[in-house]
């Protein structure tokens, strides 16, 4: 997804308060002011997945304002009273989404928005979409990334909005024009105005055939330039000499890869460079709301075909990177318009349909996220010591990977969003 508009004016504090207003007239959720960590909580859970491959039964996790303090056996009475008891659901880390496009929505007449459309509108269905990822239990997502995700992340870091931590580029670089110069100025643009990763277009979308866009010299540019700011880099890219480049560039991620092969993937393991595919929610999402897109930038009948085409191609793809030893997987789902809320059926595809291991799927949308996000020290597992960022689900993903669309219970940073456990 791209979005070429750039309305960088800064909402807060008026425009912010504007949008929350107006949130208010759609009817959508406001984060009461009242949301703060309580003091000491103990919930009881039947299983835990501790987000690094390992599980247990029965179980109590101690948290203390927005930490996770202590994790005992089941039996423990040293801890309190029970306060959410959780017997029946199996406990683990709120799920991250590496990629998403928070702002991107349909409009009042279903279809996609026009670059004409108010900064305001687009806070407001940002944070429509925020809450609806938060309650399916996604703690934190990477915006990949627009103006109004700033917007965002400051409304929802001060409770005006419901929703996960959001990690934002911005922006993206796409203008293969830009010398080396320009684009490390650009990148230090991007640092000031807030990004927490910088993203860059190194190939073209899958639906104009995802060939290499910007030279091996300019990829260079943008991540020697990012690694200097002390930020990450996030890299589209299709094709292999793209995906080649970013990974002899030291960039942190790349993404997409429809159109890698072992050599890619062997290369990247080298270099510890980690790999985002997406191969399931983002074209099943293009082809439900095919109507609602159709038209728009490079979204006509050729683009669909392709998207076609390109499903059993990114399957197979997926099953290549399963087998290269060493390969940091990670788990992004490139969700838009249509597809928040939804995160988890990227989860459940990779299972189902391209065989990965649930264990090793869940650890890949779990702490593996949260180390490529430069984050592992504090989310993405549960462990005395880590962020209180935990959600709990109707059966074993183990056993049955769709019980990640049964979200019961939401905590975040020790804050309780959701609790429909019963
Ligand atoms: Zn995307």
């Amino acid at each position: 997804m791209t979005r070429s508009n750039f309305d960088a004016r800064p909402l807060r504090p008026r425009r912010l308060r504007t949008a929350v207003a107006a949130l208010a007239l759609t009817g959508a959720a406001i984060a009461p002011a009242t949301l703060a960590a309580q003091s000491h909580i103990v919930i009881r859970a039947g299983r835990l997945l501790d987000g690094k491959g390992g599980v247990r039964d029965t179980v109590i996790v101690v948290v203390d304002s927005s930490r996770i303090t202590r994790i005992t056996n089941g039996n423990d009475t040293s801890t309190g009273p029970i306060t959410y008891d959780l017997a029946r659901f199996t406990l683990m880390p709120g799920m991250i989404d590496t990629h998403v496009h928070i702002d991107s929505h349909f409009g009042a007449d279903g279809r996609m928005p026009d670059e004409l459309e108010s900064q305001l509108n687009r806070v407001v269905a940002a944070g429509q979409n925020a809450e609806a990822t938060l309650r399916a239990g996604f703690t934190t997502v990477q915006s990949i990334g627009a103006p109004p995700d700033i917007e965002l992340r400051y409304g929802i870091a001060h409770g005006d909005f419901l929703g996960p931590r959001v990690l934002t580029s911005v922006s993206q670089l796409t203008d293969t024009k830009m010398t080396p110069d320009e684009i490390r100025r650009w990148v230090r643009t991007m640092v000031s105005r807030g990004a927490d990763v910088i993203k860059i277009f190194a190939s073209k979308s899958i639906r104009d055939g995802g060939g290499q866009t910007l030279s091996d010299a300019q990829i260079r540019a943008a991540c020697g330039e990012a690694k200097l700011a002390g930020k990450r880099t996030w890299v589209h890219a299709h094709s292999a000499s793209a995906a080649r480049a970013a990974v002899l560039a030291g960039c942190t991620t790349v993404a997409h890869g429809s159109q890698l092969t072992d050599r890619e993937f062997t290369l990247m393991a080298q270099h510890g460079t980690y790999f985002e595919p997406n191969i399931g929610l983002v074209s099943q999402n293009y082809l439900e709301n095919k109507p609602r897109y159709l038209g728009i930038g490079n979204f006509n009948e050729e683009g669909f075909a392709f998207t076609e085409k390109g499903i059993p191609m990114k399957r197979e793809m997926f099953k290549h990177a399963l087998a290269v030893r060493g390969l940091k997987l990670i788990m992004g789902t490139d969700a838009g318009a249509g597809a928040h809320g939804r995160s988890a059926e990227e989860i459940i595809y990779r299972v189902q349909v391209a065989g990965q291991p649930a264990g090793d799927a869940i650890v890949d949308a779990t702490s593996h996220n949260a180390m490529s996000l430069g984050l592992g020290e504090r989310i993405g597992a549960l462990a005395a010591g880590l962020d209180a960022d935990l959600i709990a689900v109707d059966g074993d993903p183990l056993k049955d990977v769709t019980a990640l669309r049964r979200v019961v219970f939401v905590m975040k940073g020790g804050v309780v969003y959701k609790n429909v456990a019963r």
